[in-house]
């Protein structure tokens, strides 16, 4: 880090306990992004305007909406790395078209090889879903997990305490939504025609910041096959 940077840096960690109201936490913000634009050309002067030029990620990561589990940081990547679509659970639903367009995009347009879902530990959603909690529009959107969670209530409920059934639920609904991801047209015509495309189903410690394997990555329709008739 250059001498300015330091300066500015230490300027703005003094002004952060004297910020007293929005406007100047809103001021800190942009600063803040000043700096830390700065901080990155002090290293590397072209790298915004490599980017500006395209993007070529290697990961599109599907993820909870969750503010403790911001993809780039969790895989310590820079901009450019990952390409990211979030909502509440992290689910993959058929019918989603917002879901289903950045996963046409990231495979066919972007030539991603590897597709992250990944949950994590604690998630909210999940803990909504199992203490039937009546939360507004946000309960429809959690149906589906509603399902899951009755399919398999009879393991959940065998566990002592509500946060190890949380964790094992969040962990059953991860390698569920990466079989419905591995169950849509968009991957399917892209196995079809040869593209090498895996599927991982990952899960993120929020008290640890690690990531766990759930050993679910599906690479072909005949992978697919053998998990959803051997899950
Ligand atoms: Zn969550």
């Amino acid at each position: 880090m250059n001498y300015r940077v330091t300066i500015l840096k230490e300027k703005f960690l003094t002004l952060n306990f004297k910020i007293g109201d929005f406007m100047k936490k809103l001021q800190y913000i942009f600063e803040k992004n000043k700096l830390w634009a700065e901080n990155i050309l002090s290293t590397q002067p072209d790298f915004f305007k490599n980017l500006a030029k395209q993007q070529n990620p290697e990961f599109l990561w599907i993820g909870c909406s969750d503010s403790r589990v911001p993809a780039n940081q969790v895989l310590d990547l820079p901009p450019g790395e990952v390409f990211v679509h979030r909502n509440v659970a992290n689910q993959v639903i058929q019918t989603d078209m917002n879901m289903l367009s950045v996963v046409q995009y990231a495979v066919e347009a972007l030539n991603i090889k590897h597709i992250i879902v990944c949950g994590h530990y604690g998630c909210g959603g999940i803990k909504a879903v199992i203490q039937n909690k009546r939360l507004g529009l946000i309960d429809n959107w959690l149906r589906n997990i509603k399902e899951i969670y009755l399919r398999n209530y009879d393991e959940i409920v065998s566990l002592e305490g509500i946060e190890k059934q949380v964790d094992r639920l969040c962990e059953i609904n991860t390698v569920q939504q990466a079989l419905n991801l591995a169950g849509t047209t968009v991957v399917h015509n892209a196995w079809d025609k040869g593209a090498d495309l895996t599927i991982h189903s990952w899960i993120y410690g929020i008290n640890n910041g690690l990531l766990k394997d759930l050993k679910c990555c599906i690479s072909s329709e005949n992978e697919f096959l053998e998990y959803t008739q051997n899950p």
